[in-house]
């Protein structure tokens, strides 16, 4: 079998030319050429040969041909159709490589994952287009797919935000739905260069290991993101005026005032210096009063 072959500049750029290939930046196409960076990502995405990895944007094929070596399938989804036969090309030598010309936030996921692991988790492996890191990720986690680990490259900034815990000024509703979820460690940094063309940003590799079972449990999952997302969307405010303003929390503020009192937080603390184990408490507390009227 042919061993992976793209992922250097020299035969990256004959590819592109051969195909006369034209990036979109709509589609946030910065395609890897970093052999080191490729064995990094696979090697932490600890892939096995009875794996299926699902692939998100393979571009020219570049990571998938290294899944390919290293899993037992793989399943590629690229929404642009431009790079549909260079993909057919560039992965001809690997017979357990399927592609899908489509937008991943449009495929059935589940489904797709019935049929080809028997609805066992799978691994998601990808060096996502950075404008919608936040949507995939979070469908991912919130649609409750049967997702084992997902192990992707993002702009150093989100890869951060991801990791970082209260008090910091990175924190917020994205740092909680993540740790909700799942356990975040970055496992590289990787520089502008290691791409073609050159992103205007710092990039790292992180790797979100599902839990089976939250660290955090709440009785209304998704009342206490609606207090996340409250929370931080007017940041500088104390949490008792950002809850009380929210249209999306529908206490009166004596309400949401007892509520932090039997939590024991301030009410003129910030969102930013809570836990999630703290959000979790609130959002009980909330609960309890629904059930009290
Ligand atoms: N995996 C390749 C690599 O590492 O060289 C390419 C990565 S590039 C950063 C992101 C890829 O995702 C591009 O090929 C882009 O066309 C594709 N893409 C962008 N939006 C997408 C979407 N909504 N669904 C599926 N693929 C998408």
């Amino acid at each position: 079998m042919t061993r992976p072959y793209l992922g250097n500049p020299k035969d990256t750029i004959e590819v592109l030319h051969k195909y006369n290939f034209v990036f979109q930046k709509r589609f946030g196409q910065n395609f890897l050429i970093d052999p080191h960076v490729l064995e990094k990502i696979i090697l932490s995405a600890n892939i096995t040969k009875d794996d299926f990895v699902l692939e998100i944007g393979p571009g020219i094929g570049t990571m998938t041909q290294y899944l390919a070596e290293a899993a037992r399938e793989v399943t590629a989804v690229e929404i642009d159709h431009t790079l549909i036969p260079i993909l057919r090309d560039t992965l001809k030598d690997w017979d357990n490589v399927i592609i899908i010309n489509d937008d991943i936030l449009k495929v059935d996921i589940k489904k797709l994952v019935m049929e080809k692991n028997d609805g066992k988790p799978v691994k998601v492996v990808a060096n996502l287009p950075y404008y919608i890191t936040t949507p995939i990720i979070m469908t991912l986690f919130e649609k409750k797919l049967p997702v084992d680990s997902i192990t992707v490259m993002v702009q150093k900034e989100v890869a951060d935000r991801m990791q970082v815990g209260p008090g910091t000024k990175d924190y917020g509703a994205l740092s909680l739905a993540v740790q909700y979820y799942a356990k975040p460690e970055i496992v590289a940094y990787v520089p502008p260069n290691c791409f073609i063309p050159r992103p205007k940003v710092g990039s790292a590799v992180i790797r979100l290991e599902r839990y089976d079972k939250p660290p955090v449990s709440v009785k209304n999952e998704s009342l206490m993101f609606k207090i996340i997302r409250a929370s931080f969307n007017q940041r500088r405010k104390t949490l008792l005026n950002s809850l009380n303003n929210s249209s999306e929390i529908n206490y009166t503020k004596e309400e949401i005032l007892q509520a932090l009192n039997k939590c024991g937080i301030p009410s003129n603390i910030r969102g930013e210096a809570l836990t999630l184990e703290q959000f979790a408490d609130i959002a009980d507390e909330f609960e309890n009063l629904k059930s009290q009227i």
